[in-house]
Order: structure tokens, then C-alpha cells, then sequence
């Protein structure tokens, strides 16, 4: 039987102790000091989370002692972000800069996250935040080449931080991602990955416990209607990937 918080019932257990040594003052102090500690303990919440005991939090009359709800804590990186530009499309494309369009769908998806209760830091390229950044994932937002590319000048690439300390996260963050916005968006899946992708700056600052991706979200040229006409699929996309990683959702493999 675990020990539940009754304060009247300890109180005529320490009057009687105190009746019964009465004059014997100095042992009478210290029945008085552990029945009060004895007492305080269970009011600070300390080794009492019995199921027993849990219902009584629920009626709001004993919040303040509750442990606290882990909160989870993701950091978007705006690429290219108080750093440069980034890709550009000629004025006969629209002139759109991949900073801009990058920044809109962070912003989106920063929103939605958070929508979902979920805490977000959205930072800049070379944030200085992102040193030991701690938290339940980093993403990387990025935009590929607005250069026309014949064929393949479509689709979505990911790369994952190869040295995290936690692979197995770091692959269903890879997972989650690749599958969730695959299927909001309809891209397919780029696997041609480049060396500045695997090696990408932030994947050696991050703390190695964080697993971090870097998403190229769709090519400037090709997929440009998408990332600059429906940045809010874009969005819904990445914080469906996210999500899936955060609530440990299956995937399916298709
Ligand atoms: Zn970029």
C-alpha cells in the first residue's frame, strides 16, 4: 500500500505524542520536528506519484505541485537566414530568392508546430543558439537550384547528422520525414544528396543527442509553383514529418 497525503490524520498521532512525554521537552521537540517533516514531505510531491494519488491533481485544486508535462522543443533553421540569399531565380522566373521562400515555409510550419503545442526556435543559418543546441529535433529548411535541369530538376532531398549519438532517432526522424512529405506534397523523392548536404555546418554544432536533417524542400525552377504559390502544403508537410517523429507514428513502407 503506498502512502497517501493525510494531514488530519497525522495531527492527533503528534498531540498524543506530545501528551505522553510531556515535561520530557527535548525528546517532545523532536516528536514535533518528525511528525511536521513527516507531515511537509508528502506535500512537496516527492516519491508520491501513486496512481492513487494522481486523480486528485486532476480536479485542479493541487496544480501547483504537479510534475510538470515535458515539453517538446524543436528548432527550425531558416536556411540561408541573416547569412546570404541563397539560390535566385531570374526576373523571367518570378526573381524569387530561396531565403524568402525558405523563411515563409519555416514561418508555417514554426506556426502549425505550435499549434500542436509544441515549442519552436526558429533560427538563423549561423545561429549562435545552435552550438549545443539541445532539443527533440532540428530541421534545416532549404530550397534546391533555380537552374533548369532537364528530367530530374524536381523533387525533395533529405540528409541526416551521420554522427548523432542517438542513430536509431535519427533515422526515424529521417523516415518520418521522407514519408510524411513525400505523401503531402506529391514529390518525389530526390536521392541524388550532395557532400554539402551530409556535411551540412549545423550537424557538427547541434548537440550530439539532437537528431538534425536538412530538407531541400523542391527545386526553384520546377517546383516553383509549389514553394512559392502553396508554401502552407510545404509546411503542413514538414510539421507532418515532424509530428510522426515526435509522436513515434508508424510508417508505412511502401
Ligand atoms: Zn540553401
Amino acid at each position: 500500500m503506498k502512502i497517501q497525503y493525510d494531514p488530519n490524520e497525522k495531527q492527533p498521532q503528534s498531540r498524543l505524542l506530545k501528551k505522553t512525554l510531556k515535561g520530557l521537552l527535548n525528546v517532545s521537540l523532536v516528536a514535533v520536528i518528525t511528525a511536521t517533516l513527516f507531515t511537509a514531505l508528502p506535500a512537496t510531491g516527492i516519491g508520491f506519484k501513486s496512481p492513487l494519488f494522481q486523480p486528485v491533481q486532476t480536479n485542479g485544486e493541487n496544480l501547483g505541485s504537479e510534475t510538470p508535462v515535458a515539453t517538446l522543443h524543436v528548432g527550425l533553421v531558416v536556411g540561408h537566414w541573416g547569412h546570404d540569399v541563397g539560390a535566385i531565380c531570374p526576373d523571367s522566373l518570378g526573381g524569387y530568392r530561396e531565403v524568402d521562400i525558405n523563411y515563409t515555409i519555416a514561418d508555417l510550419t514554426r506556426q502549425y508546430l505550435q499549434a500542436e503545442g509544441v515549442e519552436v526556435d526558429l533560427l538563423k543559418e549561423f545561429d549562435e543558439h545552435l552550438k549545443g543546441y539541445d532539443g527533440d529535433a532540428l530541421i534545416s529548411i532549404h530550397a534546391d537550384t533555380c537552374e533548369y535541369i532537364p528530367e530530374l530538376g524536381t523533387g525533395f532531398k533529405i540528409a541526416e547528422a551521420v554522427d548523432n549519438k542517438r542513430p536509431e532517432q535519427a533515422a526515424r526522424l529521417m523516415a518520418c520525414m521522407k514519408n510524411r512529405y513525400g505523401n503531402a506534397t506529391g514529390l518525389r523523392y530526390d536521392h541524388r544528396i550532395t557532400p554539402d548536404m551530409t556535411s551540412y555546418h549545423a550537424f557538427s554544432e547541434v548537440d550530439p543527442n539532437t537528431p538534425a536533417v536538412i530538407i531541400e524542400t523542391g527545386y526553384m525552377n520546377q517546383d516553383r509553383e509549389l514553394l512559392t504559390k502553396n508554401p502552407s502544403l510545404v509546411a503542413r508537410g514538414i510539421t507532418a514529418g515532424i509530428m510522426c517523429y515526435l509522436n513515434r507514428e508508424e510508417i508505412s513502407t511502401e
